[in-house]
């Protein structure tokens, strides 16, 4: 691979449209789509070569593609870091973390607050190989240091959480890592590098889920591991090239283009959801407002420091909100009257699209845990989240009001 030579200190938006593979010999000026499962050898030993290793060169796409390739480097470009794994999806980013650092016998502290499905990879799947999980609070450091045994070899978080925006303070955890002989991996799927590069603050791996924010459009599913060239090279590649959840030219193409436009739909994203937040708050059919851009979020002065990383802190796009009710019931009836009622929205539970979408958390995304559960995470019947997208303002109030008008 040939990448593209580009002058020394350039800013993030200039690399999130140049950072590449060199251009082919056809010089075209939008980088090409390699849709192509193996690569011609010019000849036996030099094939023989580039498949021990010893020479740089694409064999197949198992192992490696100049798309992909180009989509490792922008997005490494962007986070700050040496190099990136490329992955199929999201959750397939976390497997493949877990299998290039974990053996029997390890301990993980995480937060008990971050992506459904990362609870159960590491409750249950990695339960199976003998690696244990703590899972403790998102915010209370004390809790996380508490938890670190002896063999504890990583801390996994995520933040701001979903729903409820919780942050936690990437550079304590880091700290906290580094003191036991311990790495801490983020999950920056909410806010993206355009706003936080857990880099700066002594993150060691930083986890995407491209089907988000990265591709940004709702198309395609995508997944990356930020790190060192070495570990890159030497612990991740290994196992892609062997076990196979690499990312297909074709979704790495739409995600590479999909970045150069990543930090102006995350400024103008969280600018409406700010808006939204603001408009929510002072509606009389709500009861609490859940935005780390918000001045009332118990962690606004950290989220404003941690995801300043455009200049100035914003709030990522993702909002919830509690309406008003006495029981269960009538807040789930009130939480489904006001979602009911969209006609601009999408009611589905994914986020990371230009189009908002609406949903109720306690019976989509956390419906499999019990009411107990979901009380002592906050997450209530009378609970909506919106990932806000690019429709105008105006719009979107007038659609929300068109049910939390209704309600008591
Ligand atoms: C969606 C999501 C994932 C999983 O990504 P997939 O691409 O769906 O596998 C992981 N973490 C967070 C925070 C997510 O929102």
């Amino acid at each position: 691979m040939t990448v593209k030579s580009l002058p020394e200190g350039l800013h993030p938006d200039t690399l999130a449209v140049r950072a590449a593979v060199d251009k082919s010999q056809y010089g075209e000026n939008s980088e090409a789509l390699y849709l192509t499962s193996s690569f011609v050898q010019p000849d036996a030993a030099t094939a023989a070569r580039r498949f021990a290793m010893e020479e740089e060169g694409y064999t197949y796409t198992r192992v490696s593609n100049p798309t992909v390739s180009s989509m490792e480097l922008r997005l490494a470009a962007l986070e700050g870091t040496e190099a990136a794994m490329a992955t199929a999806t999201g959750m397939s980013a976390i497997l493949l973390l877990g299998m290039g650092l974990l053996k029997t016998g390890d301990h993980v502290v995480c937060s008990q607050s971050v992506f459904g499905s990362t609870i159960r990879l590491f409750a249950g799947e990695f339960s199976k190989f003998g690696i244990s999980t703590t899972f403790v609070s998102q915010t209370d450091v004390r809790q996380w240091q508490a938890a670190i045994r002896p063999n504890t070899k990583l801390l996994f978080a995520e933040t701001p959480t979903n729903p409820l925006t919780d942050i936690c303070d990437i550079q304590a955890l880091a700290d906290l890592a580094h003191n036991a002989g311990a790495v801490l991996a983020v999950d920056n799927c909410f806010c993206s590098p355009a706003l936080q590069q857990p880099k700066r603050f002594g993150a060691d791996f930083i986890i995407h889920s491209g089907t988000k924010y990265l591709d940004g459009q709702g198309r395609v599913m995508a997944g990356a591991i930020c790190c060192s060239q070495r570990d890159r090279d030497d612990v991740f590649m290994p196992i892609t090239r062997t076990a196979g959840m690499v990312l297909s030219p074709f979704n790495a193409w739409v995600v590479l283009k999909g970045m150069e436009t990543l930090s102006i739909r995350m400024q103008a994203q969280s600018e409406r959801a700010l808006a939204l937040a603001r408009w929510l708050e002072c509606h009389p059919a709500v009861k609490h407002v859940y935005y780390p851009g918000l001045t009332s979020h118990p962690q606004h002065a950290l989220a404003m420091r941690q995801q300043s990383a455009s200049g100035k802190g914003v709030g990522a796009p993702v909002l919830s909100f509690d309406v008003h009710g006495d029981t269960p019931e009538v807040l789930r009836r009130n939480a489904f009257a006001a979602i009911d009622a969209v006609r601009v929205c999408s009611i589905t539970t994914n986020l990371g699209d230009t189009k908002t979408t609406i949903c109720h958390p306690a019976s989509t995304s956390h419906g499999r845990m019990t009411e107990e559960q979901r009380q002592a995470a906050g997450i209530g019947q009378g609970l909506i989240r919106v990932a806000v997208g690019l429709e105008h303002i105006d719009d979107l109030k007038t659609d929300l009001a068109l049910g939390l008008d209704t309600l008591p």
